[in-house]
């Protein structure tokens, strides 16, 4: 849930609820959603909050009951379609868990259809929460008024995650040089491959070299932190072929 706003809050309250929302429908939130909503954003009867389910859009809703860790919502009308993010998956080697956390936060709000945890050989973290990176991926949803989540996939040694790409094109960010990526990112299904702390061994450079239509991109001059890699190259990407384009 998102930090406390200052009081009264610009916008309403959002919340992605498990679906199908629709017209009609009632909605009982989770406990820590009625807190929230109850007594963080202090919503009474009649007050009115946002609601997203993950594929039928942004709902407008009002509360009908309310209780110290209860409360129901019925959804009224549609306030936003669903949206189509990009086709770009971003597949990145874990870092530590603070930066692992900044990442996914970031990717959300950058518009990332699928996150990927790539175990490389120099990987220093190979087992990352799902489920705590999934609820990051969920606040950070609900603060930028997306209408999708990004899928967060099980993490994978780079042989698999190069072998299960269906035909996207794989853009490499290779810090001993590349294509220039703005002149590089075509519209159409991506994915955006970034490397541990401690880079890509020479062996992984030939075997990701060697995959089908696959490029290697260049961040400019200046050797950038993994967590910093992915999100200048997801940014780039969604400014020329994405959906800032
Ligand atoms: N160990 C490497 C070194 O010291 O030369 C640095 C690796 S860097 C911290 C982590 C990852 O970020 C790299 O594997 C690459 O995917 C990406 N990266 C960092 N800077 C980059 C740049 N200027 N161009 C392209 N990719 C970059």
């Amino acid at each position: 849930m998102p930090a406390t706003p200052a009081w009264p809050p610009k916008s309403l309250p959002r919340l992605y609820v498990g679906g199908p929302l629709g017209p009609g429908i009632s909605i009982m939130l989770d406990a820590g959603q009625a807190n929230y909503l109850g007594n963080v954003m202090r919503l009474q009867i009649g007050d009115e909050a946002l609601l997203f389910d993950g594929a039928s859009g942004e709902w407008l809703a009002r509360v009908a009951d309310a209780g110290k860790k209860r409360m129901t919502l019925n959804i009224e009308r549609r306030t936003a379609e669903q949206e189509a993010v990009p086709d770009v998956w971003l597949a990145f080697a874990p870092v530590k868990r603070t930066p692992t956390d900044w990442l996914v936060e970031k990717a959300t709000e950058l518009g990332a259809a699928r996150l990927i945890p790539v175990i490389t050989q120099r990987t220093i973290v190979d087992r990352v929460k799902l489920e705590r990176l999934e609820a990051i991926a969920i606040e950070a949803a609900e603060q930028c008024r997306r209408t999708s989540l990004p899928e967060i996939a099980e993490p994978r040694p780079l042989a698999r995650l190069l072998a299960q790409r269906d035909d996207r094109t794989l853009y490499f960010a290779d810090e001993e040089g590349g294509e220039r990526a703005a002149g590089t990112f075509k519209p159409g299904p991506a994915l955006l491959l970034i490397g541990p702390e401690g880079g890509f061994t020479d062996d992984e450079r030939k075997l990701i070299c060697a995959a089908p239509s696959s490029v290697a991109i260049s961040l400019g001059p200046r050797i950038l932190r993994a967590e910093t890699a992915a999100l200048a190259a997801l940014a780039a990407y969604m400014a020329v072929a994405g959906d800032w384009a």
